[in-house]
């Protein structure tokens, strides 16, 4: 006999549906990862319209781990039905949202947080960022990896695309936190124009797809990754790692036109724009995920629609930075899918996206002169559902049943989120992530009321610290 379902009712929540529109006082029931049923709170006398259970069974003992179960007993109450080993979550004042998405990181480099300010771009990366990205291990990846995880869960995060050195630490603390990613290894081809069969980047990534075939929850998925055009040899490299992707249905992650020298050398060297190069290769038709974007021309739209590319528009960074401003609202109008990402912490300098979100739509209007380009339901697909789609997720970014319980929960009785006129208007103009207060992934809740379930916070912290002064002291030379 298989063993009860672990069950988990919201009760009396309001939630965005996939169209944006809020709906008041809910019941969203999760059976183990996925939400089976959603209906209008019945309260504590009217029948829950919960799909019947596949087999009879009788209620399983109450749990020392069950929170906030049912006290009530006997045949008429909606939870006594569902069993008192269901968690009910009191979701008064509470909002549910589908879980965010950040579809381009550097993970582990929550470590060079706020390392190196203020300097040249060229001086920031080859005397700072690059000296100490040298000295990191894979058990220090482990603890970066940790930390951002940890902030992700913390700011609505429930699955992350990322590209990076030292996989192993980046995949164990994925496996072990419980968050979702889609990891890979970046290549690049210079300076030593390596075939990809003889690069770490291919044994990164055979690492990555024997993790996840070793993880069995799906919730890891191994990606291929081209670093960008300008680390980028000729286009055999590419022929190579596409027919790689095509031969193990592997999706690549790209740097692409982030910023306007990138873009114009790459012009003036091969004679066509780094979208025109890759297609060439042929590393556009497996699925790409491209970051960045700020530079595309209209024939780069072209391939994109074409093609079907993601683009993981990153505006924090590419302000900071200085890279410019994509369009785009114009990029979505012509069908192509935009989801939004961080970039790695060293240049954002965090990985919440609701701050990409909000600074998204004020960019968009700023630039299009359209108080109503990219709205609170834009903004909502963007950060879910594209994003789960890009990552090839089909059954998750939307709170629908059948879909995977990947679900966030905002505070509305916060100073912040009152009076309130239009929830989803609140969540991506008014709320800061400290308005989260619980996050599931897969059914299983990550964090709730600040406190992470799976992550031992106080030692990551003092694990980056730890990490940080002995970095800190190789590099000044007093090792
Ligand atoms: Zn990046």
């Amino acid at each position: 006999m298989p063993p009860e379902p672990k069950r988990f009712l919201f009760k009396n929540i309001a939630l965005a549906a996939a169209s944006g529109e809020v709906l008041e006082d809910r019941d969203i029931l999760v059976e183990n990862d996925r939400i089976v049923s959603i209906s209008p709170s019945g309260g504590v006398a009217a029948p829950l319209a919960v799909q019947p259970a596949r087999t009879a069974r009788p209620p399983a003992p109450k749990t020392a781990s069950t929170v906030g179960a049912a006290t009530t007993s006997g045949g008429s109450s909606p939870t006594a039905r569902l069993g008192n080993s269901t968690e009910v979550y009191d979701g008064r004042g509470k909002l549910a949202l589908p879980g965010f998405y950040n579809l381009h990181s550097h993970v582990p480099m929550t470590l060079l947080r706020g390392y190196g300010e203020g300097l040249p771009l060229k001086t920031w990366l080859f005397e700072r960022i690059f000296p100490f990205e040298a000295l990191l291990t894979e058990e220090d990846c482990y603890w970066g990896s940790l930390l951002g995880i940890a902030e992700m869960l913390a700011s609505g995060t429930v699955s992350f695309s990322d590209m990076y050195l030292l996989t192993p630490g980046i995949a164990k603390a994925v496996t072990e936190s419980g968050i979702k990613a889609n990891l890979s290894h970046g290549y690049s081809t210079a300076p030593k124009s390596k075939g990809f069969a003889d690069s770490r980047a291919y044994e990164g990534t055979r690492f990555l797809m024997e993790a996840a075939r070793t993880d069995t929850s799906g919730r890891l998925v191994p990606d291929a990754a081209v670093h960008a055009e300008y680390t980028f040899g000729d286009e055999r490299f590419g022929r190579e790692i596409a027919e790689f992707c095509r031969r193990e249905g592997l999706r690549v992650q790209i740097h692409l036109s982030e910023t306007k020298d990138e873009h114009e050398t790459c012009k003036a060297k091969r004679g066509c724009t780094p979208t025109a190069f890759f297609d060439s290769c042929g590393l556009f038709e497996v699925p790409a995920i491209a970051a960045h974007g700020v530079w595309l021309e209209d024939r780069d739209l072209d391939i994109f629609a074409e093609r079907g590319i993601s683009l993981a528009h990153c505006p924090v960074s590419n302000l900071k930075l200085a890279s410019g401003m994509a369009p785009i609202q114009k990029i979505i109008d012509r069908g192509i899918r935009v989801c939004l990402g961080t970039d790695g912490a060293a240049s954002n300098n965090n990985l919440n996206l609701l701050k990409e979100a909000n600074l998204a739509s004020l960019l968009q209007k700023g630039l299009t002169g359209d108080p109503l380009a990219l709205g609170p339901a834009q903004l909502l697909e963007l950060a879910s559902r594209n994003g789960a789609l890009a990552q090839g997720r089909t059954d998750c970014g939307t709170l629908e049943e059948g879909m995977k319980a990947d679900i966030i929960v905002f505070n509305l009785d916060s100073p912040r989120m009152r009076p309130d006129y239009d929830p989803l208007v609140s969540v991506f103009f008014a709320a800061d992530s400290s308005d989260i207060v619980l996050t599931m992934v897969d059914g299983q809740i990550l964090y709730k009321s600040g406190k992470f379930t799976t992550i031992d916070i106080t030692r990551v912290l003092a694990e980056a610290e730890r990490i940080q002064g002995e970095k800190l002291h190789r590099l000044e030379g007093k090792q």
